[in-house]
């Protein structure tokens, strides 16, 4: 047999036999939480595997949520194509795209340079602050719970994860429905449903965000890995996800 039919016949089996169960969880879940929040529950969409997942099980069973991207000016191409391939493979899916506040990144441009970041932390997380941060707050201000992709197996930063959790930072309910998923059984999901995905998850991107904070990584190498690889691992979050929440749910 050979390597490729061996990886076909892995992903049948992990359709078959556990993952069939989890894709019933999520929507389970996801369908719970619509009831409870009635239109005011969101998806936050990375253009990454695990919200491309998210965004075809939304489209398929839960089509009324709709979802939110956040452009920040440093995307690389591929994302962008993959955002404009989306919208017509889910013509049924309401997707609204947020951008910086003009005005901030002229001014941290201006005082920094436009390659900041790679100076300091502290710079950092200033351009993050005005790229994603500003526009999460605007994607989330008149919603009363969101939903990402996050998922424990993905770094140590996130390996405390729930289902369902208290945002503190951002004063309302996450939802993670991914949070047990592995990485295998994300790329199964993928290729079984044959759900549209970035190209550059075919070079060794597992994580990708913008493009000058984003880089390919080794065999072995922590998922993450790739994203500001010139910090220490347990500071490589943008602070879209805060790990001050309060656990509500413990794996429901
Ligand atoms: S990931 Fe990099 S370019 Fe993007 S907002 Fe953060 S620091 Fe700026």
């Amino acid at each position: 047999m050979s390597e490729q039919n061996t990886k076909d016949l892995a992903v049948k089996d992990l359709l078959t036999e556990a993952l069939s169960k989890k894709i019933e969880q999520v929507i389970a879940q996801l369908t719970e939480a619509q009831a409870t929040y009635q239109g005011n529950l969101i998806l936050a969409n990375s253009l990454g595997a695990e919200d491309m997942v998210l965004t075809d099980i939304l489209a398929r069973f839960l089509p009324e949520i709709p979802q939110f991207v956040l452009d920040t000016g440093r995307l690389p191409e591929e994302t962008l194509t993959l955002l404009a391939n989306m919208t017509g493979r889910y013509p049924q899916t309401m997707v609204h795209v947020y951008y910086p506040e003009s005005t901030a990144v002229e001014a941290y441009v201006r005082d920094h340079g436009i390659n900041a970041f790679y100076q300091s932390q502290s710079l950092r997380k200033a351009c993050c602050a005005v790229r994603k941060l500003e526009p999460l707050r605007r994607a989330l201000s008149d919603r009363k719970a969101w939903i990402t992709g996050l998922r424990r197996e993905q770094s140590v930063t996130r390996d405390a994860v729930a289902f369902s959790e208290w945002d503190e930072s951002n004063g309302l309910q996450k939802l993670n429905p991914l949070a047990d998923w592995t990485d295998k059984e994300v790329w199964a999901y993928i290729h079984h449903f044959n759900v549209p995905y970035n190209a550059l998850h075919d070079q060794h991107y597992p994580s990708i965000g913008c493009a000058p904070c984003t880089r390919a990584i080794s065999v072995g190498e922590d998922l993450r890995a790739g994203r500001w690889w010139w910090e220490n691992p347990e500071s490589r979050e943008c602070g879209l996800h805060a790990a001050s929440s309060i656990s509500l749910r413990q794996d429901a």
